[in-house]
């Protein structure tokens, strides 16, 4: 979050034709803006098109804008309350309806996991989106959302991670899931959540109990060999220009 301290310029030291000429435009605001609502009320009268008593929200809605969709994406981010108490599930998920968005799945601090939206629904989770190394975009169309609760400062619990490993399992045995990404892998311009999440140990765990899956891991030094450090910025120049 940001705050902005917008002062006001003091008034106090203007001179009296600034006022006079700022009262004159003000009332030629007003008639204006009478001449022109008369001249809108004419036309609508004008055309007395029956309409129904209908207001269309589908476009508002956070799920539920299409039925049949292949999924392979899997996608963590990391959530918390803007008001006092970070962690409250309520909280986020006013947020989450403030903005018009919200996850699959939303896992809370003691490891428990809310179900929001169906899997087969559309969930608006991820925003503007690319896959990785491919032209994919909108990756809302074909992903599962999911959010744990944490913030920038403290990250998952032991409890929220084994939940989520467990999710992410359940669901790879019931779809066929290709691409576990976070939020930062698909939106890095945007966002850099999941937070304070060691996500190489975790995509290991997930290898290890559901088989490979593609991921976006940062190597470490110690791990990487001059050639392949060379490799990755070539990689990651192709990234940005491709974005
Ligand atoms: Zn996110």
């Amino acid at each position: 979050m940001q705050y902005i301290n917008y002062r006001a310029p003091s008034a106090q030291r203007r001179c009296p034709v600034y006022f006079i000429f700022i009262s004159s435009m003000k009332k030629l605001l007003f008639l204006l803006a009478i001449l022109i609502s008369s001249c809108t009320q004419a036309q609508t009268d004008s055309s007395a098109t029956p309409t129904l008593p209908m207001t269309d929200i589908t476009e508002q809605t956070d799920y539920g804008h299409q039925t049949e969709r292949t999924i392979d994406i899997i996608v963590v981010h990391s959530n918390y309350y803007v008001g006092r108490d970070s962690f409250s599930t309520k909280g986020c998920i006013d947020q989450f309806r403030a903005y018009d968005v919200a996850p699959h799945y939303l896992i809370e601090r003691d490891g428990h996991i809310l179900k929001m939206v169906d899997e087969k629904d559309i969930a608006w989770h991820a925003g503007k989106s690319q896959l990785p190394g491919t032209e994919r975009t909108y990756l809302n169309n074909t992903s599962i959302g999911i959010e744990l609760i944490n913030t920038m400062s403290q990250g998952p619990t032991q409890e929220q991670t084994e939940s989520l490993l467990l999710l992410v399992n359940d669901i790879r045995s019931r779809r066929n899931i290709k691409y576990l990404m976070r939020h930062s892998d698909i939106a890095p311009d945007r966002k850099t959540d999941p937070w304070c999440f060691d996500w190489t140990s975790f995509c290991k765990r997930v290898r290890e109990t559901s088989g490979e899956i593609i991921t976006v891991e940062e190597e470490t030094e110690e791990e990487m060999t001059e050639e392949e450090g060379e490799g990755l910025a070539d990689e990651s120049e192709e990234q940005k220009a491709g974005s």
